[in-house]
């Protein structure tokens, strides 16, 4: 036996209906914030991702699915979407149309990682991108959208930290403040962080190491070195977020792993979701294109993990619909009315009615028991006096109740009932 590869999962049909409906809420959410869905390939040039995530980011120092293909080019499965979008965004020339643009997109992603619960190899995001806007507005508006799709979810102990950090000049003075407050114990924290030292000291900040922990606690914050231009559109972000009743804290310990953000980053994390908690984290993005060797154009968005959010659903027993169940079970008591439920059911499916009929030659009884399984509500029952007849026994399982009903009307009857 083949088995499944490490940090994979199969989502089997039992589960998939919660998925279905994870992404039935975003498409849904992001309908009504005008962002329309955005597909691109599940690979690009590996180049891609070296520039647009960054070359100082665990995802490209330590994730990434890299291979040749066969004719000897370097590839890279996506481990996030923004870099993918943005290639598309200036390949297809999508500048020149009505800006902003807002795109969304819901994908699988690969990372080689250490598989964990909510860590995974081939993981599922949603994720939402703005590109054309570089104001405080267009901040608000990605936050809002996503916490409107959690809330969509039903969760409710999902909190919003958001941060400032900054642009390339006022960063770059908030870097040397940096090293020079870590510079002295640098020798006591772990080999990632000083390696992060010269080349991205924030990250230093997000250190899960508790042996650096110690020192990110009272290092110097960026809030305080925000230049007045990146002061004033913080403070903007905050009050549209204040206006429209999204409550968050500001939280300095928040750089977020990609070098390509600016200004406004921000995290929904949940307790619920145990040692990985952020369910969903983006940031305004202003330098992505540059960096890319592209015409810059302002951007903000986000991504949020699936399999983090239905394990923070499951914890928080978010109440989400009922699966549907067959709406009726067509049961042929012998050979010829087998074959009448057979053309029946044909009929009643192109009237948009789910129903069964035997496929494993069952006994009546069996049928049944098959058939309260699949929790269907009626089961029709045809035997040789129906068939003659022209009509079916309908037994509503729930009542135990039944009517005898006319095959040409059976469709009309069950839709009736239907609603
Ligand atoms: P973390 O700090 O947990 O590694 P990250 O900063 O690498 O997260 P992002 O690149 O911002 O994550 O991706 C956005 C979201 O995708 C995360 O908030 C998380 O919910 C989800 N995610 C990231 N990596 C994985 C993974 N390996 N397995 C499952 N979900 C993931
Ligand atoms: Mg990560």
């Amino acid at each position: 036996m083949i088995n499944i590869p490490k940090g994979t999962k199969d989502i089997l049909p039992s589960q998939v209906y919660l998925w279905q409906h994870v992404e039935k809420t975003a498409r849904e959410t992001a309908r009504r914030y005008g962002f329309r869905e955005i597909r691109t390939p599940t690979f690009e040039h590996t180049e891609l991702f070296l520039r647009g995530v960054g070359d100082t980011t665990d995802i490209v120092n330590k994730e990434m699915y890299t291979f040749l293909d066969k004719g000897g080019r370097s590839v890279t499965l996506r481990p996030e979407g923004t870099a993918g979008v943005a290639r598309a965004f200036c390949e297809n020339g999508l500048a020149g149309g009505a800006m902003p643009f807002k795109g969304y997109y819901l994908i699988s992603a690969f990372r080689y990682e250490r598989p964990q619960a909510g860590r995974l190899r081939e993981f599922h995001q949603f994720g939402a991108e703005l590109y054309g806007s570089a104001g405080a507005f267009a901040d608000a508006e990605a936050i809002s959208l996503a916490d409107a799709f959690l809330k969509s979810l039903g969760l409710c102990e999902v909190s919003l930290q958001i941060n400032s950090i900054g642009c390339k000049q006022c960063r770059a003075v908030y870097q040397q403040a940096l090293r020079d407050y870590f510079r002295p114990h640098l020798a006591q924290m772990c080999e990632d962080c000083r390696a992060r030292f010269e080349k991205n000291p924030l990250r230093m900040i997000d250190c899960k190491e508790e042996g650096c922990k110690r020192y990110t606690a009272a290092a110097p914050r960026m809030i305080d070195y925000l230049c007045e231009d990146c002061r004033s559109h913080f403070e903007q972000v905050k009050e549209l977020l204040k206006e429209s009743g999204i409550h968050f804290t500001v939280d300095s310990s928040i750089v977020r792993g990609l070098d390509y953000y600016s200004r406004t980053v921000f995290e929904f994390t949940s307790s619920a979701a145990g040692a990985q908690g952020t369910v969903l984290g983006g940031g305004r993005y202003d330098t992505l294109l540059e960096q890319m060797g592209e015409k810059a154009v302002p951007a903000v968005g986000f991504a949020a993990g699936l399999e983090r959010l239905l394990m923070v659903m499951a914890a928080e027993g978010a109440s989400i619909p009922e699966e549907p169940k067959a709406d009726c079970y067509l049961l042929g008591m012998d050979e010829l009315s087998r074959k009448k439920a057979f053309s029946l059911a044909e009929t009643l499916r192109k009237s948009g009615i789910s129903c069964e009929i035997d496929l494993m030659e069952r006994s009546v009884k069996a049928q049944f028991k098959y058939a309260d399984k699949l929790g269907a509500r009626y089961v029709a029952v045809i035997g040789e006096t129906e068939c003659r007849e022209g009509v079916a026994e309908v037994k509503e399982m729930a009542t135990s109740s039944s009517e005898r009903v006319k095959f040409e009307e059976l469709a009309q009857y069950l839709l009736q009932r239907k609603k």
